[in-house]
């Protein structure tokens, strides 16, 4: 284990390996990631893999247009496709309150150049006649989203992070931050130590813990998503949206042969990892309600994964105040994965030349909370 680095990244997820490539990529010396398991074990391989620009807020829609570039290029920079399915994100609305919220959201979409529709009831039922829309006032629709895969976007960062010089660990964990006169100065492993002057929390739903280190609070909360898979099922011969009933907050959308199911959502944070016999029953409830041919389709398996929830939604990025040297990658509520070139571009872009460049992250500062400065949506977020 070495003594020595210019940065420790503490998390081997998608945002991780994320930044350990783009500081590569930006000659920032010494570059060394810790994960305590497997890379991408933690919420990475847990991810529905959606990746959108139907965002509610301009920030989140400008992480996503940076990040779906890197999306759309990705084999060629990585040599390992995305396996990226642009099957579009269809949101539909069954109240009036949500439909205004489409129409707002959907012009502040466009005015980014986003092709996003707004759809009648008849035009739902018309190109995706198996959902049954009765109760659908209008739906919000745009082609360019869909899904791709969480294990080959993480390989493909970290086998070119590695290329680059960076040093990944799996099997390591974090267990100290030595902070001396308000600066990081190292960070404690069972194998030893690694004296440091920049530290990266990108542990996920983890985040606070490694705040704790540090003796500093990140407010990112563990909240478990149950998921769940049907056994091969024929729909349709046409492509298939991931289709969301925005107000159960239930999605689907194909999965090699079947189908993926998405079920509730805790409101307890627990870092608990099991599925529920009762939230498979409602998965199935909220899916045959939405697709009645459902009905005859059997569930095969699912999985339970942790979101890393902030109090606005949004994600925590960029230095703490109160620690030299401590950087945040925290908090992305759901959309981390989609999020992950961006991300990695900004923080290497903060760690090597001082400021965030491609895309301004002063609004997603820690500082937000303590000065009541919460980024705001018209409606309680929607999460993958
Ligand atoms: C069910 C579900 C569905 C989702 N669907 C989507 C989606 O469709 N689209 C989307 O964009 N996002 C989605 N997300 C969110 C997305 O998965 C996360 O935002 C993203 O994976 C976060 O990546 P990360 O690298 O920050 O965290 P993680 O992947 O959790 O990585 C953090 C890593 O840190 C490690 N770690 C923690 N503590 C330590 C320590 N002390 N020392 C060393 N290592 C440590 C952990 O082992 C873990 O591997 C979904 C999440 C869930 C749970």
């Amino acid at each position: 284990m070495e003594k020595t680095a210019d940065v420790v990244i503490i998390g081997g997820g998608v945002i991780g390996v994320s930044i350990a490539y783009h500081l590569a990529q930006k000659k920032a010396g010494e570059v060394i990631l810790l994960e305590k398991g497997q890379l991408g074990e933690g919420s990475t391989s847990r991810s529905a893999g959606g990746i959108r620009s139907q965002f509610s807020t301009e920030i989140n829609i400008r992480f996503s247009l940076e990040s779906l570039k890197t999306f759309n290029r990705f084999e060629e920079e990585f040599g390992v496709s995305p396996d990226f399915k642009q099957i579009g994100y269809l949101f539909l609305a069954t109240t009036q309150q949500e439909m205004e919220v489409f129409r707002r959201n959907i012009g502040l979409q466009r005015s980014y150049g986003i092709p996003v529709e707004l759809l009648d009831q008849e035009e739902i039922r018309g190109r995706w006649p198996f959902l049954k829309v009765d109760d659908v006032l209008a739906g919000s629709f745009n082609g360019p989203d869909g899904y791709a895969g969480p294990s080959e976007v993480l390989s493909g960062f970290a086998s070119r992070a590695r290329r680059g010089g960076a040093i990944l660990y799996e099997g390591v964990e974090a267990v100290g931050i030595s902070v001396e006169g308000g600066r990081i100065r190292a960070v404690k492993t069972k194998e030893g130590e690694i004296s440091t002057p920049i530290v990266v929390n990108a542990a996920g739903p983890y985040a606070s813990q490694i705040g704790e280190m540090a003796g500093v609070k990140i407010p990112v909360k563990p909240l478990r998503r149950q998921i769940f898979v049907t056994s091969p099922f024929h729909l349709s011969d046409k492509p298939i949206p991931l289709t969301i009933d925005f107000h159960r907050g239930w999605y689907f959308r194909p999965e090699v042969d079947g189908f993926l199911l998405s079920g509730p959502l805790d409101k307890e944070p627990s870092f608990n990892l099991n599925i529920d016999y009762d939230a498979m029953v409602e998965a199935a409830e909220n899916a045959t309600l939405r697709v009645p041919a459902f009905e005859k389709a059997r569930i095969a398996r699912g999985w339970a994964g942790l979101y890393e929830i902030t109090p606005d939604n949004h994600a925590i990025l960029g230095r703490h105040p109160d620690v030299e040297g401590l950087v945040l990658a925290n908090g992305f509520s759901g959309h981390g994965f989609q999020h992950s070139p961006a991300v990695g571009e900004v923080i290497a872009e903060l760690i090597v030349d001082g400021r965030a460049t491609t895309l301004d992250i002063s609004s997603l500062s820690i500082e937000r909370f303590d000065k009541g400065q919460l980024i705001l949506e018209p409606m309680t977020a929607f999460k993958e």
